[in-house]
């Protein structure tokens, strides 16, 4: 009985809104996500420790856990084997659960790795559907981060009013939905990023761009580029930004020195360097065709997603209260824009692409996953 009540509790708490519509099949020749060391949950480890005991390594930080060990220690997940599972009805959660992130907040959010090739064909099972069944089997765990979670959420509202920052998630998120059509237009974005930093709590109304009026691109074109590398950069191998691309080559993009090291992951875990690009070189495009209705709803996902406010939250923390979280959260949104519309043009500058409907898509194939692991204010569960 006490099962079924935690069970209706949750099922009610849960927003599958990113999902509607959506379906998933799993592609041949890909595995990004076997790239994703996958934790092994306490109840799945006595599997591999038994039967498998030299791919389980244990992990320090942030906490202790265990994990499969990757090939050559940065490689694929070690049981990956000419792009197939040789462990696949015993794989861990994670692989289970990919590409569905359960993020919580003030709320859970089912939210979908868009980096994962496989929700973009518009076949397979219904997401929602898939979903749910995963809300169902992981009730418990879902109900006890969120009690936890609602703790520390409610802290930093209170930590934000007492500051006089606050501005309700509601309020955040209607403002950038007025405007969410000119977040894919360059002058805007140089407007709000300007905007952001000097308005005492910025008002997205009030952002006027002026006919004739100057705007510095050269500017914009340095805080893209800027962005982008830093969001391009890993402190640890195993973290490195990667593009899957549609003939399933693992792409490794990664900021080094002042560049863009281009290199191919392969299935032993070696790593074959394929040139190095200038970011001086890349230059930023703007969407063009359907680029634009392919970039307007992407953005309407971000602005819908908890993680996206998660991330601006855990920024207002990390500047101590002292700027308004309409401003952290607008400024982040417009850099996040930035940051995709430069790494399209960087696949544009290796591909020779465009930032039409495809192209856009491509950025966002890479964007997503790194979008997803930023820090965030909650947590992915
Ligand atoms: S990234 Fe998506 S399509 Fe590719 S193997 Fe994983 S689940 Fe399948
Ligand atoms: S256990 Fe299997 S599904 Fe999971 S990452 Fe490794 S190879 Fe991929």
């Amino acid at each position: 009985m006490e099962g079924m009540l935690l069970l209706g509790s949750i099922r009610s708490q849960v927003d599958l809104s990113e999902l509607i519509g959506r379906r998933f099949e799993c592609l041949d020749h890909c595995q990004l996500c076997c790239l994703c060391q996958p934790e092994v949950l306490p109840g799945e480890v006595s599997f591999f420790s038994t039967r498998f005991p030299n791919n389980l390594i244990l992990k320090n930080a942030p906490r202790e856990y265990a994990a499969i060990s990757l090939k050559k220690g940065r490689g694929s997940c070690s049981f990956l084997d000419h792009r197939r599972c040789v462990v696949y009805e015993h794989r861990p959660h994670f692989c289970r659960t990919f590409p569905f992130r359960f993020y919580v907040g003030n709320a859970v959010q089912v939210e979908l790795n868009l980096s994962c090739r496989g929700v973009w064909t518009g076949r397979g099972r219904d997401c929602s559907a898939i979903a749910s069944s995963m809300v169902d089997a992981n009730a418990e765990a879902l109900a006890t981060t969120l009690s936890d979670s609602r703790r520390i959420y409610a802290e930093f509202i209170q930590n934000c009013t007492e500051s006089g920052i606050h501005t309700s998630v509601e309020i955040l998120r209607s403002q950038v939905h007025m405007r969410i059509g000119e977040f894919s237009d360059l002058h805007f974005l140089a407007r709000v990023l300007e905007m952001s930093t000097q308005e005492e709590k910025l008002d997205l109304a009030r952002v006027e761009i002026n006919d004739g009026e100057k705007i510095d691109m050269d500017d914009l074109e340095r805080a893209a580029r800027e962005t982008a590398m830093d969001s391009l950069s890993s402190t640890d191998p195993i973290a490195v930004p990667v593009y899957c691309d549609g003939a399933g080559q693992w792409n490794i993009l990664e900021s080094k020195n002042g560049k863009v090291e281009w290199s191919i992951l392969d299935e032993e875990g070696d790593i074959n360097p394929k040139g190095t690009i200038d970011p001086e070189d890349v230059r930023l495009v703007s969407p063009v065709e359907g680029g634009r209705d392919m970039l307007i709803d992407y953005l309407r996902i971000l602005n819908s997603r908890d993680s996206m406010i998660g991330y601006a939250f855990f920024l207002v923390d990390d500047y101590g209260y002292e700027d308004q979280v309409s401003n952290v959260y607008f400024g982040a949104f417009a850099t996040t824009v930035l940051d995709l519309l430069w790494r399209v043009s960087l696949l544009n500058t290796i591909h020779g692409g465009r930032s039409n409907r495809k192209g856009i898509m491509e950025g966002i194939i890479f964007f997503d996953m790194d979008q997803l692991d930023a820090p965030t204010l909650g947590a992915f569960v």
